[in-house]
């Protein structure tokens, strides 16, 4: 315990997160002894040297090691890793101070594209025919061996990036290219593992959802599940709106989280936060049921600003819910509050410097919207997808119905302007 007799807490938060302020503001509000990790050295880790840490968050083993060191005099209570990047090394900090957790087996298989792929195929859980490609393998050859329509993807990226649609042998080969050069950038290059290959998928049709769910004792609660009221066919995948409710029907939500669940369990995962997306590939025969295909479980919380759309109880956060969990604190209720909430994630429509935003007063006056947040900043410079990861900002809205909600959002997108030079 800390000095106050309060638990300690260790969020690791690497600097690129946009996660960073919705898990500090659930921090503040829990009566704890806070710790920050990061990867880089923070301006004031000087005059809080037991409150912020420098971890290398690519080095999951030395990580461990350091923050086992840390907490002989300092124990630890839980440790909880905001976003994609430090899932890794979260599990194995916890796994070596002996913390519940996943296990890192578990979480770098969910990493790993390619590994999610082969265990949920060996274990039976629907998901696209699929096969790998060195970086140097010949991409003329390789087009000739896979079926189209497919979709190329690297293995460790998120936010869709480096994800392309090809729809016949020319496309295969500009798409194989245009994923290896990102692969062979220093940045991406240094995240090692799975950086010399590519991972390519038989394209799934159908509509997609986004489940947000909590593992406890391995079973699967449902916190929310998004529909993506636009088409996601490609040739990039740019996430925009999520809407929850789902306005599908009940038995097939069952099924989705079914599936979900069968997939966690596929993979080892047991505890905390999952974010899975999946789609609805139509059944051959036309009145049998779609079948829910896994594309990504991740043992996370969803990423950017999304989980500002969820509320639960009498106002717990995402965030208060993953904090209390791991520090097993209690939760007075996971059931999501009544009304539709909706994100729309803005996507970058061109490369250029951003110059300003206009429209931003129009849009947050507009009905049901609650918030824009503009994260991009002036003189930013904007990569769009494939390449890029990062949006221009966020949309929040909340209404009566999904449908009204939707609506909104897309009201407020049309209300904003982007000057990009
Ligand atoms: P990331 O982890 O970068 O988000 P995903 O593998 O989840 O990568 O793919 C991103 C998006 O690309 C998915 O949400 C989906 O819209 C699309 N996608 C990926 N794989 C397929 C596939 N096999 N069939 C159809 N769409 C796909």
């Amino acid at each position: 315990m800390a000095a106050d007799g309060s638990k300690r807490l260790l969020l690791l938060i690497p600097t690129s997160t946009y996660r960073t302020e919705d898990f500090m503001e659930a921090a503040g509000r829990l009566d704890v002894d806070l710790v920050v990790a990061s990867e880089k050295p923070n301006v004031m880790a000087g005059e809080f040297p037991d409150h912020l840490l420098t971890l290398p968050f690519d080095d999951p083993e030395a990580a461990a090691r350091a923050v086992a060191e840390y907490a002989r005099a300092r124990p630890i209570h839980a440790v909880v890793p905001v976003d994609d990047g430090t899932t890794l090394v979260g599990a194995a900090i916890a796994e070596r101070l002996g913390l519940r957790c996943n296990s890192t087996g578990a979480v770098a298989t969910a990493r790993n594209k390619r590994r999610l792929r082969e265990r949920l195929a060996a274990t039976g859980v629907p998901g696209p025919a699929f096969t790998v490609f060195a970086v140097t393998d010949d991409a003329r050859a390789a087009a000739g061996r896979v079926r189209y329509p497919c979709v190329l993807k690297p293995l460790v990226l998120s936010a869709s990036r480096g994800v392309i649609r090809a729809d016949d042998a020319d496309g295969f080969v500009a798409a194989f290219a245009r994923v290896a050069a990102l692969l062979a950038d220093p940045e991406v290059r240094a995240l090692g593992e799975g950086t010399g290959e590519i991972l390519v998928e038989a394209f799934v049709p159908g509509v997609e959802v986004a489940l947000e769910g909590l593992l406890t004792e391995n079973a699967l609660t449902v916190l929310a599940l998004f529909d993506k009221p636009d088409p996601l066919d490609g040739p990039f995948f740019e996430e925009t709106i999520y809407v929850t409710p789902s306005r599908l029907p009940e038995a097939t939500q069952r099924s989705i989280a079914d599936v979900t669940a069968q997939a966690a369990r596929a993979l080892g995962l047991t505890d905390g936060p999952i974010h899975a997306e999946l789609r609805l590939r139509p059944a051959g025969a036309a009145p049998a049921p779609p079948v829910p295909v896994v594309l990504e479980l991740a043992a996370r919380s969803i990423g950017g600003l999304c989980s500002r759309t969820l509320r639960f109880g009498t106002g717990l956060t995402l965030e208060d819910i993953i904090l209390r969990r791991a520090l097993d604190l209690p939760i007075a209720s996971l059931e999501r509050e009544r009304a539709a909430a909706g994100v729309m994630m803005i996507p970058i429509p061109r490369a250029g410097v951003l110059e300003k935003v206009t429209g931003l007063e129009t849009a947050v006056a507009l009905p049901l919207v609650e918030d824009v947040t503009i994260s991009a900043h002036p003189g930013e410079t904007l990569v769009p997808l494939p390449e890029g990861h990062r949006y221009l900002g966020f949309i929040f809205a909340r209404g009566a119905t999904p449908a009204a909600t939707e609506q909104a959002l897309r009201a407020a997108h049309a209300a904003l302007g982007f000057v990009i030079r």
